[in-house]
């Protein structure tokens, strides 16, 4: 843990503030805003142990702190037991500083775009170029361009974004061109709407073939 860590116990410091502190540490760790209440205990054992040495049963007061952080919408939970971080809606470290100011200023759905745009080298974002390749999901797609070293670009879009319950998990999320994803973002909403439906038709279906898509 850098010096920057939450493990350290500050006078005053109430449980709410740590374990919300503990789960943005343990999401930019990860890459990803998911994880379960297992991953947070294992993966955070010790600073919970140097914040509380004294607790009895730690892991009941956790429990009880992430019901409280759902109440307050900074998580959220699937029936599959899955939490989701909600707020901050960017990731330190996800963002260029100035990008960050901007993208305060911004509506929800913006900088849920902003944040995937710009975080194209989290782990679930190279878990779905590698699933999918660098083709635009879309079907019959031709957008697409290569940078300037050669290599193909592409961007990841979550199907259904973050805070409509969707999660940073491969299920949720499709490679898509700078264009289509500008569309299923900021068109008309029936537009956005058909597209949702057919990137999710793709991955429910599991059988993409980049030849006739
Ligand atoms: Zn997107
Ligand atoms: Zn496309």
């Amino acid at each position: 843990m850098g010096e920057n860590g939450v493990g350290r116990k500050q006078s005053g410091q109430t449980w709410q503030r740590f374990v919300t502190d503990l789960v943005i540490e343990l999401c930019n760790e990860q890459g990803a805003r998911s994880f379960s209440r297992q991953t947070l205990l294992a993966g955070k054992a010790e600073a919970i142990k140097k914040f509380s040495p004294d607790a009895q049963t730690p892991e009941q007061t956790i429990s009880r702190v992430l019901q409280e952080l759902r109440d307050k919408d900074i998580i959220g939970f699937s029936e599959r037991g899955i939490y989701t971080l909600l707020k901050p809606a960017i990731l330190d470290g996800e963002l260029p500083d100035s990008i960050q100011l901007l993208a305060q200023d911004r509506g929800t759905h913006k900088v849920e775009y902003i944040h995937e745009t710009y975080a194209r080298n989290r782990g679930w974002v190279l878990a779905a170029k590698e699933k999918y390749g660098c083709q635009c999901l879309y079907p019959k797609c031709e957008n697409g361009f290569n940078k300037p070293d050669g290599s193909p670009y592409i961007e990841v879009h979550h199907i259904i974004p973050l805070f409509e319950g969707g999660e940073d998990s491969l299920w949720n999320l499709v490679t898509v061109c700078a264009h289509h994803h500008k569309m299923a973002h900021f068109a008309e909403v029936p537009v956005q709407n058909r597209l949702r439906d057919v990137f999710l038709g793709i991955v429910e279906r599991g059988d993409y073939d980049p030849v006739r898509d």
